[in-house]
């Protein structure tokens, strides 16, 4: 009987989403679905878990978890494999998730793939290479468990309506696997919705031409609301807006229901994080930009112009 683990990681806002859409495509492979929950709420997480498909939560609130960086989490999670013995276990590609997912092959010595975009069988992933242009699946051999590490919203998180049963986890975490601690937490203030998560998405590139300008992305995203503004890696690289901004192949992947370019080429790199998006609208002043191949709806146009604009209109609209 296949079995398939998610590694679900905690936070202070319950489990990662990521992990929700890593226990819906675990039903499509597996008929043994379980997550692993490690750290402050974890048992409290088991609700979502359990809604998503997890048939079994293996969680522990023990604070070592959130206080130390991966190594606790990997350590428990190795003692869980070997007890357990699941075929395969996905983590979605986070920092915390892909410090802990190392550790674990190093372990385990099994096949640690990184960066998959679907999960196909057991022993089969999905990736791509070449900035997305071109996707590659990928035999997974060796020993099991096969670790995978699958980028956020690659798919989508449905309920199933289950609960799950909670085991609670008492491993004994050894000091030495107590180096490097957690001094402190910050997070990153912030007014709307999370850019992986806003319903609409309005993001700049270089065509913006100054920093300044990205205020007027900004207007426009309070002017429709539950807006997020992203960026390209060429504006971000040059400090216009901080990393957290960027989507595209070394960013965030996001699919919301309207992506609005604006003042973006539509490099390969860029169009990976954002391709999935239901409707894509382009503004850009290059009627050839490659941008426009992925457009449902292209401006040609000044966005310096075009964006003030459609502020206007969308005030205007609004009772
Ligand atoms: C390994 C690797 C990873 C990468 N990862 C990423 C990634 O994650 N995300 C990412 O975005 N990029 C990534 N890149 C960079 C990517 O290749 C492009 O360089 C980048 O996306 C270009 O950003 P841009 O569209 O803002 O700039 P440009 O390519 O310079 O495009 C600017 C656009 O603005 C238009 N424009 C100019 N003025 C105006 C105006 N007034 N009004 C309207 N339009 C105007 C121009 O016509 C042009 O199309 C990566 C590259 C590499 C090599």
């Amino acid at each position: 009987m296949a079995k398939v683990w998610v590694y679900a990681e905690v936070g202070p806002d319950g489990p990662h989403p990521a992990s929700l859409e890593l226990l819906t495509k675990a039903r499509s492979i597996a008929d043994t679905v379980e997550a692993v929950a490690l750290g402050p709420g974890a048992t409290q997480t088991a609700v979502a878990l359990g809604d998503h498909g997890a048939q079994t939560v293996f969680a522990s609130d023990d604070p070592v978890y959130a206080e130390y960086l991966a190594q606790p989490a990997a350590h428990a999670l190795v003692g869980l494999i070997e007890e357990h013995r699941p075929n395969m276990v996905l983590f979605a590609t986070t920092y915390d998730s892909r410090d802990v997912a190392g550790r674990v092959q190093a372990r385990t010595g099994s096949t640690l793939m990184s960066n998959a975009t679907d999960v196909l069988s057991l022993d089969r992933v999905q990736t791509q290479i070449f900035g997305g242009a071109t996707v590659v699946d990928v035999e997974l051999s060796g020993p099991d468990p096969k670790l995978v590490l699958v980028r956020p919203k690659s798919f989508p998180a449905e309920p199933a309506g289950g609960t799950a049963d909670v085991v609670e986890v008492n491993a004994e975490i050894p000091e030495d696997r107590k180096r490097a601690r957690r001094a402190e937490r910050h997070e990153e203030a912030a007014a709307g919705p999370k850019l992986e998560e806003a319903r609409v998405v309005i993001a700049g590139g270089r065509g913006l031409q100054d920093p300044a300008n990205f205020a007027i992305l900004e207007e426009l995203a309070s002017a429709i609301g539950s807006a997020a503004v992203g960026a390209t890696r060429a504006v971000v690289d040059a400090g216009w807006v901080p990393y957290s901004y960027q989507v595209g192949q070394t960013g965030k992947t996001v699919k919301p229901d309207v992506y609005i370019a604006v003042g973006i080429s539509g490099a390969t790199q860029h169009l990976v994080g954002m391709k999935g998006s239901k409707r894509i609208v382009a503004i850009n002043k290059d009627p050839d930009a490659p941008i426009f191949k992925l457009a449902d709806l292209g401006v040609v146009g000044d966005a310096l112009k075009v964006v003030p604009k459609l502020i206007e209109e969308i005030k205007a609209r609004k009772p």
